[in-house]
C-alpha cells in the first residue's frame, strides 16, 4: 500500500525541480481540498484516494506544465466523484483550474471505447474537439498514465478495456501530440495486458541478453563518442533497446521471430546545434556503413507533431545493424514531451496561448507522419473549427458539420429515420430540432409511424448537405400531399367536364365499386396516382363513366326527391349559377355556403335543402355530410356543382395548429400579407402544454388558391398543422 507522505513528498520535489520558484501554497490547499473530498473513498489496492490525483499532479508537473494545470490534475476528480462542484473550485482555485477539471469530467463521462476501427480516428478527433484547452488532453492523458501503471488491481475484463482504449484512443494522441515517451509507456503496458505471452517473451528474450546487448552498446558507444570529441563537438551518446511494443509490432508485421530481428538498437546522438548534427551525420556515415534508402531528415522537414531528428541506419563491425538518431537539445525535449515542451516554452510569455494551440488541431488530423506533402496538407485544412461529433445512444459516433442539428444527426443515421422524424432528446431532454448540437452530445431521434415527413423550413434549418439532399429526394419522390391536390383537382375537373357529380365518389355503396373498377384502395392514392402522372385524369374517368352513370340512374328511380324533377336531359341546359354555384334540378335559388367547412371551387360540393334559406353548400366531406343518408332527412341533400368561369372570390376558413412562440402571430400576418390574402378574421388563442391554435378567415378564388395559402402557412416556423375549418 502506497502512503500519502511518500508520493505528496515526490510532488513536491518535482514540482520544484520542474517549476522552480512556484509558489506552493496554493498547491498544497489543492492537495488538502482533494484529500479531505476524497477522503472516504480507496484506490483498488486499498490505499488512500488522494494518492491518484497526486501521482497525475506530478506526471503533469513533470509534463512541464504550469501551476493551473497542476491544481487541475489535483483536483481532476473532485466534480466527477465527490459533492465539489465547478463554482467550489472556480470559487477557492480560480476560474481556469475550475474550467480544466470541468473538462477532464467531460472527458471522463464520454465514451471512449467503440469496436469498430473505422471509428477511431474520429473519437480521436472528438476528444481533441472536446477539449478548448489543450491542457485538458494533457491531465487526461496522465490521468491515463496513472491508472495504466496501476492497472495490475483492476479485474481481467477492465483491464483488457482499458488498455485497448489505451491502445486505441491514448496511445494515438500522445503520438500525435509528439509525446514519445508516454507513448511507449501506455503501448508497453496495454500490451502486456492484451498480449500477455508475446510481452513475456519479449521481455524474456530481452533479459536473457540483457549482457550481451549490453556490451554491444557500449561498444558502439564508445566509437562514436570518442570520434565525436576528438572532433570537438559537444555531444551526448545514448544507446537503448527500442521499447517492447515496437519491437512487437516489427515481429509482428515482419513475422520474425525475435532473434530474427534486426533493428532492434537505437542510439541518440544530442548536440548544442543545428549544424553540429549534419557534422555528426557525416561522422557516423564515416564510422560504419549506411544502410541504403534508410535516411531521413526531419530537421528540413519536421514531422506533423513537431519531431524534428535526422534518422540514419548503419552497420558495424559486428554485423549488427542499428539506428542512430541526432538532434539537438530542444529537438529532444519536443521529441520526449510534445506538445507540452512546446507548452513550457511559452510559459512567462503571457495570455494569447489558446492561439498557440491552433497548430496542435491541425496537425491531428493528419493520419501519416513521414511525408512532407502530407505535413503541408494539414496545415491547409481546419477541421476542427467545421466539425462536430455526436453520439447515438448506443455509442455510435456521428461527425457532422459544427451548428449541426438534430435534423442532421437523424438523417446521417438513415433517411428513414430523417423523414419519420417528431422530436429529438439531446442528453435525456427534449430539445428543439433546430437547437445546434456540441459536442459529445447524446443525442436520441423521436420517430413516429404517423410523422408527416420532412417540412421545407428543415432544408433552411439543416447543415449538412446529406440531410439537405435526403430532404430535397423526399420531396421530390413523396410530395404526396400536393400530388393529391393537383391529382384531385384534375379529376374533378375531368368529372366536371363530362357532366359527373363528384358526390358519386364518396357514395358508401357506389363509391367503392369505382374504386375497385380503378383498382385503388383509396380516392387519395388514385388522386396521387393522378399527380404523379402515373394516371391521367381522362383516363380515370373514362373507365368508371358508366358505372356512374348505371348507379345514378338506379339512385333516381329509388329516390324520391322533394324537388320538381325535372328530366335528366341536356347536362347543362336551364342551369343559372347563383353565386358561383349550379343547383341540380334547380333553376334558381337562393345559396348559402355553410360556415362549418367553407367550401371553395374546387372541393366537391353537396347541397343541403334549409327550411326558408335556401340552399347550403357543404364540402362532401363536411362531417355535417357524412351520415345524410341515415337521417330522415336524407332526401333534402342535393346535387350541386361549382359554375365554370366564376371569378368571384369565396370565404374559407383555416384552422394553424402551432407551438406557442413570440411573434408566431406576425409571421402568419407577414405570411398572408405576401400571398395576397384578404383576411378577415385572424384570432389566436393559447392552449395547455405549450401549444396555440390561430383561427382564420379569408378569401380565396379556388382550392389551388387555398393549398397555396395553406403551404405558406406550414412553411412558418413552429407552424404544426393547418387545417381547414370543420366545426
Ligand atoms: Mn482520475
Amino acid at each position: 500500500m502506497e502512503s500519502f507522505a511518500e508520493h505528496y513528498g515526490s510532488l513536491y520535489q518535482t514540482v520544484n525541480r520542474c517549476l522552480p520558484g512556484v509558489d506552493m501554497t496554493l498547491i498544497d490547499r489543492a492537495v488538502e481540498y482533494a484529500r479531505e473530498k476524497h477522503k472516504e473513498q480507496k484506490r483498488k489496492d486499498g490505499s488512500p484516494y488522494i494518492i491518484h490525483p497526486l501521482a497525475v499532479a506530478e506526471i503533469v508537473a513533470e509534463m512541464g506544465l504550469d501551476t493551473d494545470a497542476i491544481l487541475g490534475a489535483l483536483l481532476h476528480d473532485c466534480i466527477e466523484d465527490t459533492d465539489a462542484s465547478f463554482d467550489d473550485i472556480a470559487r477557492l482555485f480560480g476560474s481556469t483550474t475550475a474550467e480544466l477539471v470541468e473538462g477532464v469530467t467531460k472527458l471522463t463521462r464520454a465514451n471512449f471505447s467503440s469496436s469498430e476501427e473505422a471509428q477511431m480516428e474520429n473519437l480521436r478527433k472528438m476528444f481533441m474537439a472536446m477539449s478548448k484547452d489543450i491542457r485538458v488532453v494533457l491531465i487526461k492523458i496522465a490521468d491515463r498514465l496513472h491508472n495504466m501503471r496501476t492497472m495490475q488491481y483492476q479485474t481481467p475484463e477492465k483491464q483488457v478495456l482499458k488498455c485497448r482504449e489505451t491502445m486505441d484512443i491514448y496511445a494515438p494522441l500522445a503520438h500525435r501530440l509528439g509525446m514519445q515517451k508516454v507513448k511507449w509507456e501506455l503501448e508497453d503496458i496495454a500490451l502486456r495486458y492484451l498480449e500477455p505471452e508475446a510481452y513475456n517473451d519479449i521481455m524474456a528474450y530481452l533479459s536473457a541478453h540483457k549482457e550481451k546487448d549490453e556490451a554491444f552498446m557500449h561498444t558502439i558507444d564508445e566509437k562514436i563518442s570518442q570520434r565525436l570529441n576528438a572532433m570537438g563537438i559537444h555531444c551526448t551518446v545514448y544507446g537503448r533497446i527500442k521499447h517492447v511494443y515496437s519491437i512487437y509490432r516489427k515481429m509482428d508485421s515482419q513475422g520474425k521471430a525475435m532473434d530474427e530481428l534486426f533493428d532492434i538498437y537505437a542510439f541518440r546522438v544530442v548536440v548544442d546545434t543545428i549544424p553540429d548534427c549534419y557534422n555528426v551525420l557525416g561522422h557516423i556515415h564515416d564510422l560504419f556503413n549506411l544502410v541504403p534508402g534508410r535516411f531521413k531528415d526531419y530537421i528540413s522537414t519536421p514531422k506533423p507533431n513537431m519531431y524534428q531528428s535526422l534518422h540514419t541506419t548503419v552497420i558495424g563491425s559486428q554485423g549488427i545493424p542499428f539506428e542512430v538518431q541526432i538532434r539537438t537539445w530542444e529537438m529532444h525535449e519536443t521529441a520526449e514531451y510534445g506538445i507540452a515542451a512546446h507548452w513550457k516554452y511559452k510559459q512567462g510569455e503571457g495570455e494569447g496561448e489558446e492561439k498557440d494551440f491552433e497548430w496542435v488541431r491541425r496537425l491531428l488530423e493528419s493520419q501519416q507522419d513521414t511525408d512532407a506533402e502530407d505535413y503541408v496538407n494539414s496545415m491547409k485544412i481546419d477541421m476542427f473549427d467545421d466539425e462536430v461529433f455526436a453520439f447515438t445512444p448506443k455509442g455510435k459516433i456521428v461527425s457532422l458539420p459544427a451548428g449541426s442539428t438534430p435534423i442532421d444527426f437523424a438523417y446521417a443515421i438513415h433517411s428513414g429515420v430523417g423523414n419519420a422524424l417528431v422530436g429529438a432528446k439531446v442528453n435525456g431532454r427534449i430539445c428543439n430540432i433546430d437547437s445546434s448540437l456540441q459536442n459529445g452530445d447524446v443525442v436520441e431521434i423521436i420517430t413516429s409511424k404517423t410523422a408527416k415527413g420532412p417540412s421545407r423550413d428543415w432544408l433552411s434549418i439543416c447543415k449538412s448537405n446529406q440531410a439537405r439532399t435526403k430532404i430535397k429526394q423526399w420531396f421530390k419522390k413523396e410530395r404526396r400531399e400536393e400530388n393529391v391536390t393537383h391529382g384531385r383537382a384534375s379529376f374533378e375537373g375531368e368529372m366536371r367536364r363530362v357532366g359527373l357529380p363528384l358526390s358519386i365518389t364518396i357514395d358508401p355503396e357506389v363509391g367503392p365499386q369505382l374504386l375497385k373498377k380503378l383498382a385503388f384502395d383509396s380516392w387519395e392514392d388514385m388522386y396521387a396516382a393522378i399527380g404523379y402522372g402515373g394516371l391521367t385524369a381522362v383516363k380515370a374517368v373514362g373507365r368508371i363513366r358508366d358505372d356512374i352513370n348505371r348507379a345514378l340512374k338506379l339512385q333516381n328511380n329509388e329516390k324520391q326527391v322533394i324537388l320538381n324533377t325535372k328530366s335528366d336531359t341536356g347536362a347543362k341546359t336551364n342551369r343559372h349559377a347563383v353565386n358561383g354555384v349550379i343547383v341540380e334540378d334547380i333553376d334558381s335559388c337562393m345559396i348559402r355556403f355553410a360556415k362549418c367547412c367553407t367550401p371553395v371551387p374546387g372541393d366537391g360540393i353537396i347541397g343541403f335543402i334549409t327550411k326558408g334559406f335556401g340552399v347550403s353548400v357543404h364540402r362532401i366531406d363536411c362531417p355535417n355530410v357524412q351520415n345524410r343518408e341515415d337521417s330522415h332527412q336524407a332526401a333534402r341533400w342535393v346535387r350541386v356543382q361549382w359554375a365554370d368561369d366564376e371569378d368571384q372570390p369565396f370565404d374559407t376558413s383555416l384552422e394553424l395548429e402551432c407551438i406557442t412562440r413570440d411573434g408566431l402571430l406576425l409571421d402568419v400576418a407577414n405570411a398572408l400579407t405576401a400571398a395576397r390574402v384578404r383576411v378577415k378574421e385572424l384570432n389566436g388563442k393559447d392552449l395547455p402544454g405549450g401549444r396555440s391554435v390561430f383561427s382564420l378567415r379569408f378569401e380565396v378564388k379556388d382550392v389551388d388558391e387555398l393549398d397555396t395559402v395553406r403551404n405558406k402557412l406550414l412553411n412558418i416556423r413552429d407552424v404544426v398543422r393547418a387545417r381547414r375549418g370543420q366545426n
